[in-house]
């Protein structure tokens, strides 16, 4: 070994693949094609899987039904149509002077694949034709191409890594292998940014090592301790990046410290209050009902950001049903306390309204003191800024919120206008957080100091239903502290769920929904999800409806709520339902998130396997929010297993926590992190389950690593332009 120093990542960024021996510009194109193209994003592409040569089959061995995967070269190719006009390519594969017979159906393509002399790894069942063996339709991973390989098979050892082979981009496992291997050997040992005593007590071997045993193992034993290594350090840089970012807001920050007190949080339902109390005290004295102790803790986690000098950034997770509305309330009323004001967005129009409805009602007894009018003091003013207020009223929401005599305005994204303008901003709450991009949450955060004359950070905080395991959360709120509801109001039931199929149990579930409404309850009937179009969904919640009250549902008074009715019909919809004139509500997924009329106690979800299941909890969720005993019916025969799957766990669990889980395990973490995976290898070998303890670890490693700002965190600045844009470097790492 060399004294040279040690090569970090970042220069082995900086060198191109067409420097390697053998990659001139037809390969460089090729690689380009994948996204490759310098010598670290070579060697972070991993192998698929490895073939252990000692293991392996010859073709002398197989028998007729083993299942094997065998190595063999291509000595024979033909093409031919069947009778039943397919096309079949029968290949014969060679190891050793022994050979079969390899036949495939309707992939006319692998005649140009498989060229003599190509050497491919087959794998699948052995049959037998006509005496012979054969394998049909097998998997193929092309190892070596027909042109033979200036890379010297002999030197390669026992276990050969196959890589996500190109057939697009024309490049063999065996190629990439050996571009990979060229590079490790030329970059020599690489600097470990992490010491023996951090390492140690997370079990991760060295960095050098990691790279030669993940692609290089002499034995399969080196290739779990190098992925272990590997996909810590992916979920590692992850981690400092959202540390660094953290440290950066907090030291540009101008946080606001809100009068609140924790003690405020003790009051009671009923308990007795005076004038001068706090606006915290007396709401939750006057209230229909107290905290429940989770609320009560979690607002004392709010509390303590809003009196603290930093702005808060609190992400509230909490099951449905749990009671996050209140917890906003008291947090606006916070706020207010210290004369400012507070924004509370809604994914939709039905959610805004309602909240504001419930916001006016739950405050109506409030008086704040205000030196603008005559009497000195005024109730709390809440207004609506949603796209379908008129020009006029909106002006005047516009004209209060500068003035400062609106203390809460409630919308949707309609609150993200540039002209809005607040004498002082306070609070933003973001109900439903999932239903919006990162962006939207970010620009109301950033625009906020500049929105508002006091020229301070407003706090955030971001509620949602979705429940998200505590490890995607890190990944992707890793930004945000974390509070979790995680207890219902008591007296609250688990929904009695039931997935109905047979016509008796279709029966009792229409019969479900006549006795709760003869007791004075309220139903919703959910119709199937139209995929893409708002307008087919429509016209089949219209038939839906009338053949419910021509049939099922006879002399109930049955409405109608979907997303091409006119805003203001939706409303007057709403408040016939809130307000009983209207049992049963057949409605579109517009009522999905947030929608809350304790009095609805049964929900009927037709074609319910075509909802995803966070959804369909969302939609349970509608129902169980009072003492009364609540019911589901999900109606359908879903097409597939996956859907079965997800029928079956929601029969079987209310806890949203463990359905996110399960979700997890069945639509795997791609569709989770989909939305934020950017560019070079994000997460390529870290899962978020199996992993947990590695991003635990990573977790704690960042914050002190930037806590401490000592030279590791220097060389790791380093690597970690690899990973962020050239603007958000100069951010994160101007000191
Ligand atoms: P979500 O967390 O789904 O937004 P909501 O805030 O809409 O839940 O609350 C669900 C229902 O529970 C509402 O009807 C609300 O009035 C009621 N609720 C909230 N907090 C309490 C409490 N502490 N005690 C009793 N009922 C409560
Ligand atoms: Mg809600």
């Amino acid at each position: 070994m060399s004294d040279a120093p040690a090569r970090r990542l970042r220069q082995l960024g900086d060198v191109s693949v067409s420097q390697l021996r053998h990659v001139g510009e037809k390969r460089a194109a090729a690689l380009e094609s994948m996204g490759i193209s310098n010598v670290f994003d070579l060697i972070t592409i991993y192998p698929r899987r490895y073939i252990d040569r000692t293991r392996q089959v010859d073709l002398s061995d197989l028998s007729v039904g083993d299942e094997a995967a065998v190595f063999a070269e291509v000595t024979k190719v033909a093409s031919r149509r069947t009778r039943q006009g397919k096309v079949m390519v029968e290949v014969t594969v060679s190891d050793d002077g022994e050979s079969i017979k390899i036949v495939f159906f309707n992939q006319a393509w692998r005649e140009r694949q498989l060229l003599v002399g190509v050497q491919a790894l087959f794998f699948g069942k052995v049959g037998d034709y006509r005496g012979q063996r054969q394998m049909t339709n097998p998997v193929v991973d092309v190892i070596v191409g027909a042109a033979g390989d200036e890379r010297d098979a002999s030197k390669v050892g026992r276990v050969v890594a196959i890589y996500p082979a190109s057939g697009k981009a024309g490049l063999t496992s065996w190629e990439m292998g050996g571009f990979i291997e060229e590079s490790l050997r030329r970059a020599g040992p690489l600097f470990d940014p992490l010491s023996d005593v951090q390492r140690e007590p997370l079990e991760l071997v060295e960095r050098t090592r990691a790279f030669w045993g993940i692609h290089l193992p002499e034995d399969l034993s080196e290739v779990a301790p190098a992925r272990r290594r590997l996909a810590f350090d992916e979920f590692f840089r992850l981690q400092l990046i959202l540390a660094l970012r953290r440290r950066r807001l907090e030291e540009s920050a101008a946080g606001i410290r809100h009068p609140m007190e924790v003690a405020d949080l003790d009051v009671a339902s009923g308990a007795l209050v005076s004038r001068e109390d706090s606006l915290v005290r007396r709401f939750l004295a006057e209230h229909r009902f107290s905290l429940t102790r989770a609320q009560r803790r979690v607002l004392e986690d709010v509390a303590g950001d809003m009196a603290g000098p930093l702005p808060m950034h609190r992400l509230l997770q909490g099951d449905v049903g749990s009671g996050k509305t209140l917890v906003a309330v008291t947090a606006m009323l916070g706020a207010l306390d210290g004369k400012r004001q507070s924004v509370l967005m809604a994914p939709t129009e039905v959610l805004a309204e309602q909240h504001l409805v419930s916001l006016r009602r739950d405050l109506a007894g409030l008086v704040v003191a205000d030196d603008a009018v005559l009497a000195g003091e005024r109730g709390v003013s809440v207004q609506l800024l949603t796209g379908r207020v008129r020009a006029k009223e909106r002006q005047a929401v516009l004209n209060g919120l500068a003035s400062g005599s609106v203390d809460i305005v409630v919308g949707t994204h309609a609150l993200l206008s540039d002209d809005l303008r607040f004498r002082s901003l306070g609070l933003i709450v973001i109900d439903e957080q999932h239903r919006f991009g990162v962006e939207q949450r970010s620009h109301l955060r950033d625009q906020g100091r500049e929105r508002s004359d006091e020229g301070a950070d407003p706090d955030l905080l971001v509620m949602t239903a979705t429940p998200i395991p505590r490890t995607a959360a890190m990944v992707l709120f890793g930004d945000l502290d974390v509070s979790v509801l995680d207890e219902l109001p008591a007296g609250r039931r688990p929904i009695d769920t039931t997935w109905a199929r047979e016509d008796n149990e279709i029966n009792a579930c229409w019969q479900r929904v006549r006795d709760e409404v003869a007791a004075g309850r309220r139903a919703y009937v959910i119709c199937p999800l139209v995929e893409g179009s708002d307008r087919v969904e429509a016209t089949s919640a219209v038939e839906e409806r009338t053949r419910l009250a021509l049939h099922e549902l006879r002399g109930l008074a049955v409405g109608l709520l979907h997303g091409q009715m006119k805003s203001g019909e939706k409303e007057d919809v709403m408040n016939q339902f809130r307000a009983g004139e209207i049992d049963v509500l057949v409605a579109t997924v517009v009522i999905e998130v947030g929608v809350d009329v304790p009095e609805a106690s049964v929900i009927v979800i037709e074609d319910a396997w075509r909802f995803g299941l966070a959804q369909l909890h969302q939609l349970r969720g509608r129902v169980g929010r009072s003492e009364f005993q609540s019911y589901c019916y999900l109606l359908g025969t879903p097409p597939n297993e996956d859907g079965e799957a997800r029928l079956n766990a929601l029969v079987a669990s209310n806890d949203g926590f463990e359905l996110a889980d399960v979700d997890l395990a069945m639509r795997g973490e791609g569709t989770l992190l989909g939305a934020r995976q950017q560019g070079r290898s994000d997460l390529r070998l870290a899962k978020l389950k199996e992993d947990e303890d590695l991003l635990v670890g990573a977790q704690q490693l960042a914050a002190s690593m930037v806590e401490e700002n000592d030279d590791s965190l220097a060389a790791m600045e380093d690597e970690l332009r690899l990973f962020v844009d050239d603007d958000d470097a100069t951010y994160l790492f101007k000191s």
